[in-house]
């Protein structure tokens, strides 16, 4: 698990309170709550809906499934103006190249931005109608335009899945910049094996393989080089070290009490 405060208290959640999405005259009810989903999942909750064609709508509470509360508190107006006249800082999403290019962002640059900025100002993701996207007036109200990298045969994402696309880059933005750093998985309950341990691991190796008649142990060959290669890879923890040690130590014991004769004397 990434550990966060994104995930506990409201008041931890700022820079993404004042991140809002905004959809433009959505046809379908259930993207509205598709999305609605999507930005709970990320932690975000500020919905402004542009004169949605269907809302409130049934379709649009059974899609957002646990997210209906921001449904509830969406916040409905008539124009794209209004949606955004406080805002720093409007990116609209856009399948599609247009004849006047403007500034484009691709979509981590688009979560960096939001992110970098929302402390200070709100900031604005505006999608488009389902058929025929955001129209070029509504285009060129926003600073910077945000295409996603799409197969370039077939680049319209459906509406909700471009929000989720936006806002997972917008929540991997903030834990970053809470974090530090790249958020990673790596984090291991166990520090890694020493090189020091690993050496005295090998010499042991090397020592019970002889002992078991599985190499010679003066004369090892490629046989430790490939072990060591293969430990080495796999990077044990020095808990799992230890249990290695454990068994070379159980292997030779019971080598000792059999003489070498693999049966223990009875
Ligand atoms: N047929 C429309 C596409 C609308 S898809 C057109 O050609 O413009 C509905 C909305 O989803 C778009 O307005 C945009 O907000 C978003 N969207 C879909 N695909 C996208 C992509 N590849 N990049 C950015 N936004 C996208």
């Amino acid at each position: 698990m990434v550990k966060s405060s994104l995930d506990s208290s409201p008041r931890d959640t700022a820079p993404l309170d004042n991140i809002r999405v905004v959809l433009v005259n959505s046809a379908h009810p259930g993207n509205i709550g598709g999305a609605a989903r999507a930005l709970k999942n990320m932690g975000l909750s500020q919905l402004y809906l542009v004169a949605p064609r269907e809302f409130p709508a049934a379709n649009a509470i059974w899609r957002a499934a646990g997210a209906a509360d921001l449904l509830d508190q969406a916040v409905v107006v008539d124009t794209l103006e209004e949606a955004v006249a406080d805002c720093g800082l409007v990116m609209a999403t856009s399948a599609r190249e247009r004849r006047i290019p403007w500034p484009l962002l691709t979509p981590r640059e688009c979560g960096a931005r939001a992110v970098a900025e929302a402390p200070s100002h709100p900031v604005a993701l505006v999608f488009g109608r389902e058929d025929r996207g955001l129209t070029n007036e509504e285009l060129q109200a926003c600073n910077f335009h945000v295409h996603i990298p799409a197969n370039p045969d077939y680049s319209s994402l459906n509406l909700a899945t471009a929000v989720q696309v936006l806002v997972y880059e917008v929540r991997m933005a903030a834990l970053e910049a809470e974090q530090g750093g790249p958020v990673s998985y790596a984090d291991w309950d166990r520090p890694p094996a020493k090189a020091s341990d690993m050496e005295l691991y090998y010499e042991h190796l090397q020592a019970a393989l002889g002992e078991l008649g599985f190499i010679d142990a003066d004369n090892p060959r490629q046989t430790i080089t490939r072990l060591r290669r293969l430990f080495s890879r796999v990077r044990p923890d020095d808990m799992e070290l230890g249990i290695l040690r454990g068994w070379l130590t159980a292997t030779q014991n019971y080598i000792h009490r059999t003489g070498g004769k693999g049966r223990p004397d009875s």
